[in-house]
């Protein structure tokens, strides 16, 4: 009886393994597809300085729509493209994009304005991805000092020289390096000290429930703190309320991202909300 049982449940649990087998190879080469045929688009969310509400930087998300207008989301199909390798051609596109992009506003005047870019472990198999970003920027024509690269903690930990060779690099070129989801990745923080970082990015689930939970508020409290002793930068993720934004203002966090002030929007959707004399007029959601 019960090895009739444990069959059963190998039984479901190959059939869900299939499914979600099929499925990925299924969305692979939809993905290789919709690569080819230009379905991938790059959005902007705003960073802002939650003290003047001015926007100060842009992070570029790459989005997928489909032919019916409908978008896949990056947590989908990013896990997808690192395990196919088509992570490859999608961080080249988003990388010129975003760059041209950052030209385009910058020769309407908006000249000090920072554009962060997503940098998925999987790139530092790539022999030339110094030069390869180099060559984004040179051919753009945007000086070095305005792009920043995010990179998760799983990449950090991985103490590899060609790694730390990179973010040298990356420091000697004038690019600027933060570490996004800060966090919820691996507890050891010794990298801090070996890799040029500039900027942590507190990770929106520390954020979701400030400022009522207790935890939340002192795990936010002690990045904070963190990063202003060792005198780098910390924006926080996912600000949606008032509420958290005067909390993150009181503890020293200036600069947040969230859809409190804007949600990812299209470029030229970006472009009005920096014509705005006012800055960035959050909205409230429900
Ligand atoms: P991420 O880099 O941590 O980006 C922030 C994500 O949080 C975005 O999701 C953004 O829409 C979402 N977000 C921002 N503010 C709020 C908020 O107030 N509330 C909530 N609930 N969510 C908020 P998105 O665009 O779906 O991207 C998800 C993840 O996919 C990104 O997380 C990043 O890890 C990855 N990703 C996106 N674009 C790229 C890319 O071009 N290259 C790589 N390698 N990864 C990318
Ligand atoms: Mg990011
Ligand atoms: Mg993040
Ligand atoms: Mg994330």
């Amino acid at each position: 009886r019960a090895k009739d049982k444990g069959r059963n449940i190998w039984h479901v649990y190959s059939q869900e393994l299939h499914d979600e087998l099929s499925e990925r190879l299924d969305l692979s080469k939809k993905l290789r597809y919709a690569i080819e045929q230009n379905k991938l688009t790059v959005f902007y969310q705003p960073q802002v300085d939650m003290t003047t509400r001015k926007i100060i930087g842009v992070e570029a998300l790459v989005r997928w729509i489909e032919d019916d207008g409908s978008m896949i989301g990056p947590d989908r199909f990013i896990p997808i493209a690192e395990d196919s390798g088509l992570i490859i051609p999608i961080s080249e596109f988003v990388l010129q994009t975003a760059c041209r992009q950052l030209a385009r506003w910058r020769d309407l005047g908006f000249t000090d304005l920072r554009m962060s870019v997503n940098i998925s472990g999987r790139l530092f198999q790539l022999p030339d991805l110094t030069e390869q970003i180099l060559y984004a920027i040179r051919s753009a024509g945007i000086p070095t000092a305005f792009l920043e690269l995010e990179l998760t903690e799983q990449v950090l930990i991985e103490n590899s020289s060609s790694h730390t060779q990179f973010m040298h690099d990356m420091r000697d070129n004038g690019i600027t390096l933060a570490i996004d989801d800060f966090g919820v990745g691996y507890s050891s923080l010794s990298y801090l000290k070996h890799f040029p970082i500039n900027a942590l990015k507190i990770d929106r689930s520390f954020v979701k429930d400030l400022p009522d939970d207790k935890d939340d508020a002192t795990i936010t409290q002690t990045i904070v703190s963190l990063a202003r002793n060792l005198d780098i930068g910390i924006v926080a993720e996912g600000v949606e309320t008032e509420e958290q934004a005067e909390f993150l203002i009181e503890r020293g966090c200036t600069i947040g991202q969230g859809f409190y002030y804007s949600r990812p929007l299209p470029a030229d959707e970006i472009t009005q909300l920096l014509t705005q004399p006012d800055g960035l007029i959050p909205v409230k959601i429900s």
